[in-house]
């Protein structure tokens, strides 16, 4: 069985994950605080948060993350990666 068909997700309305308005607006991030809420009771948020930042861009909440904050996540671990790099050499 893959991850996917863990996903509690399932059973939600998929309009849930993703937001329509501006991310800063009241509405949107009662949303997406919502959402994140549903990912941090399921059992494969490491393995959707893993395939999220991977496959990114992808829009939504996947893995209880935002685009951005995945977004923050790759640049972080690029520049840690690139340290890593640079002290070995
Ligand atoms: S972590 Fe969130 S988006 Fe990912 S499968 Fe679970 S409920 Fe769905």
């Amino acid at each position: 069985m893959g991850w996917r068909e863990m996903a509690i997700c399932q059973d939600q309305d998929p309009d849930l994950f993703f937001s329509v308005g501006p991310i800063t607006s009241g509405p949107t991030l009662i949303q997406t605080d919502e959402a994140k809420a549903v990912c941090r009771r399921c059992p494969v948020m490491k393995q959707c948060l893993n395939w999220a930042i991977r496959v990114d861009p992808v829009e939504g909440i996947w893995g209880g993350t935002t685009e951005a904050e995945r977004r923050a996540m790759r640049h972080r671990t690029a520049r840690v990666s690139q340290d890593t790099t640079e002290t070995a050499a």
